[in-house]
């Protein structure tokens, strides 16, 4: 970014940059009380805060309060149709952070944003996955092969009477298999706006909690409240297995099934009307459509007990006939989720609407301790690197044992959260270190082994132009 550009940069109050005046005027104003963009109200008047009306509401207010039949202080009080009245008071403190939409450009053909040539082919999406995403094979693949169809769709936008089906996905993995992670690293690698959304905290509109629709609002502010690129980015609910249909019960179904059919519009694609700059609809916030025709909808879960509806099925399909098998076949199968079919996905509790509109369906291994070493070393962003690039910045070569790295990794599968549990283990190592090291500077290297994972010695520490290992610093 060149420095021209850094100054027109500003923070705002909450810490979230803003991008100001040069990219200003790509947006449109919005009208604060009628919620109308500037292309249909004609002129704005601009008033301190970032506030527009536009003239019509403007003089609206003039003449019911010219009028003089009405008292200012009980008009506010009134609630007459047609007729709102702007306080200047109730303004600044109810005022979303922005409130403007991206102009669509005039004039100029409208070009897709993605170019169906510069859609990477999937091996090359595979193989830049590769670089960040340890194991999970499978999942790569059939991701970065969706993810090419359906940009792939996008871009060619065909009316034909062949319509080429949407690939949303739904993603079945244990919890921190990285499921999350792989979605992160494919929308970074794409360049496109990213949403990631608890299925737990979704309700049907009017009940407490964010209505479904609130996952399209967070995907614009990702894009920048730019309609056209939100309108190509991806939305990722996880935790989709909390939803399920809960079975025997009498119960009206807020969370579960009736969330399901409220995202069935969503996942085909339908006109949404978002608030801009919040995630609530309310009297003060402008309201924007966003098409979520082209938006690619990611389910994930870790969707436990599957595996014994799936053990329950094969065993049952496998004890009719000549060729019956032993009842516990399956028992110690640790690919069983990956036989997974669409009746367990219904026996689980999915509506089968909802699982028609998640065409591509793959799992995710749980890791394995060796998995676990390796994503502690091998991806481009490594924890390791990163401790690594950190002391260098003091001159100081950290290493780590692999002795010391399958200690970290075996401590981790001990709490059963994936991946996840990594980085607290050796944050709470590297603690010690990254405050001791800085105090002696002669020191050169720092060799993290087995026993100081296991608590039963210290790291080796070697002193600059020294070859031999030094006291140990505990
Ligand atoms: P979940 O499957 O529960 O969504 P996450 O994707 O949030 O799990 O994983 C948690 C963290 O663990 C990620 O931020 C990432 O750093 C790491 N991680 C998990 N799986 C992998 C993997 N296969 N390769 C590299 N890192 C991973």
């Amino acid at each position: 970014m060149s420095e021209k550009d850094k100054n027109n940069i500003e923070k705002t109050g909450d810490g979230q940059v803003e991008e100001t005046k040069n990219h200003e005027d790509e947006y449109e104003k919005i009208c604060f009380v009628c919620r109308r963009p500037e292309t249909t109200t004609g002129k704005m008047i601009d008033l301190p805060n970032g506030i527009s009306i536009c003239g019509d509401c403007m003089q609206k207010s003039f003449d019911a309060m010219m009028s003089g039949q009405i008292d200012y202080s009980q008009l506010m009080n009134m609630n007459i149709p047609g007729v709102q009245i702007l306080n200047m008071a109730d303004m600044e403190q109810n005022i979303p952070k922005r409130q403007k939409i991206k102009k669509k450009k005039e004039g100029e053909e409208k070009k897709p944003l993605i170019d169906i040539r510069n859609v990477p082919a999937p091996h090359k999406i595979k193989g830049r996955l590769d670089e960040y995403v340890v194991g999970q094979e499978y999942a790569k693949k059939a991701m970065s092969v969706a993810v090419y169809n359906h940009y792939k769709r996008v871009a060619s936008d065909t009316m034909d009477e062949i319509e080429i089906e949407k690939s949303n996905m739904l993603m079945i993995g244990p919890t921190g298999s990285g499921k999350t992670y792989l979605v992160k690293t494919l929308a970074r690698l794409l360049d496109v706006p990213l949403a990631i959304t608890d299925a737990t905290s979704l309700t049907e509109a009017g009940y407490i909690g964010d209505d479904i629709e609130s996952v399209v609002s967070k995907l614009l502010a990702a894009a920048d409240n730019d309609v056209e690129k939100a309108e190509q980015g991806i939305i990722f609910i996880d935790e989709i297995d909390k939803i399920a249909k809960k079975k025997n019960t009498n119960q009206r179904d807020v969370s579960g099934e009736s969330v399901q059919q409220g995202m069935l519009k969503l996942l085909e694609g339908s006109n949404v009307e978002v608030p801009v700059g919040a995630n609530s609809k309310n009297a003060m916030v402008p309201l924007t459509t966003v098409n979520t025709k082209n938006i690619l909808f990611i389910c994930g879960g870790a969707f436990p007990d599957l595996d014994m509806i799936i053990k329950e099925r094969l065993t049952k399909q496998s004890s009719i006939g000549f060729g019956a098998d032993l009842k516990d076949k399956y028992d110690h199968d640790k690919s069983i989720l990956e036989k997974v079919t669409t009746e367990d996905l219904r026996n689980f509790g999915m509506i089968p609407e909802f699982l028609g509109r998640l065409p591509i369906v793959f799992t995710l291994r749980g890791l394995s301790e060796e998995m676990m070493v390796q994503i502690l070393k091998e991806p481009k962003n490594a924890i390791l690197k990163q401790y690594q690039k950190l002391l260098a910045l003091d001159e100081v070569k950290l290493e780590f044992n692999e002795g010391a790295l399958h200690a970290i990794a075996k401590k981790a599968m001990e709490k059963d959260t994936g991946a996840r549990a990594l980085r607290a283990i050796i944050e709470e190592f590297m603690l010690d270190i990254m405050y001791e090291i800085p105090k002696d500077d002669n020191i050169g290297q720092v060799t993290i082994t087995r026993e100081y994972i296991e608590g039963t010695g210290g790291p080796q520490i070697m002193l600059r132009g020294q070859s031999l290992p030094g006291i140990g610093c505990n």
